[in-house]
């Protein structure tokens, strides 16, 4: 009888764990390499916008001056060129997924007071660095001029 060929099978399935999982109610478990959702370390950012011209969907803005970096993730389609374009590797794909919601929404991210305070300073002695190289360069001038004319 056909139907005998599956009891040793059916006997098996009684003592194995089932194959699927629970969730929502237990985590997911992500394969390793997962492409997820895009992540960024935002106080590495330096707000250049190059993954905002990679990214074929349009789905980041970049604002320098505010220090933010903001994602839609519902227009994200995860392709990974962000990350592949970011020259101070700050963006990363990481396991989990967009959950659904009732309407599009996107995420901002804010550099800290302290990144932000940082690199007002780096700023101010870059300036001051320029004035001081722009004042020798005008006295090299003048102490030239002076010494033709003589
Ligand atoms: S992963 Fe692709 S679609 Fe998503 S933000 Fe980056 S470039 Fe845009
Ligand atoms: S490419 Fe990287 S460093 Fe440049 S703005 Fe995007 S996240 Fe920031």
């Amino acid at each position: 009888m056909a139907v005998m060929k599956f009891i040793p099978e059916a006997l098996k399935n009684l003592f194995r764990q089932p194959v699927t999982t629970s969730y929502p109610f237990e985590p997911a478990e992500y394969p390793e390499r997962a492409r997820g959702h895009i992540e960024i370390t935002i106080d590495d950012c330096i707000g250049c916008g190059m993954c905002t011209r990679a990214c074929p969907l349009g789905a980041l803005k970049v604002d320098k001056n505010e220090g933010t970096w903001e994602i839609d993730r519902f227009d994200c389609v995860v392709c990974g060129y962000c990350v592949e374009k970011c020259p101070k590797k700050c963006l990363r794909t990481a396991p989990g997924y967009q959950e659904p919601e009732p309407g599009k929404t996107s995420q901002l991210y804010k550099k800290s007071e302290e990144a932000l305070r940082l690199e007002a300073e780096k700023k101010a002695e870059a300036a001051r660095k320029a004035a001081e190289a722009k004042a020798a360069m005008e006295a090299k001038k003048k102490a030239e001029q002076s010494s033709a004319e003589a």
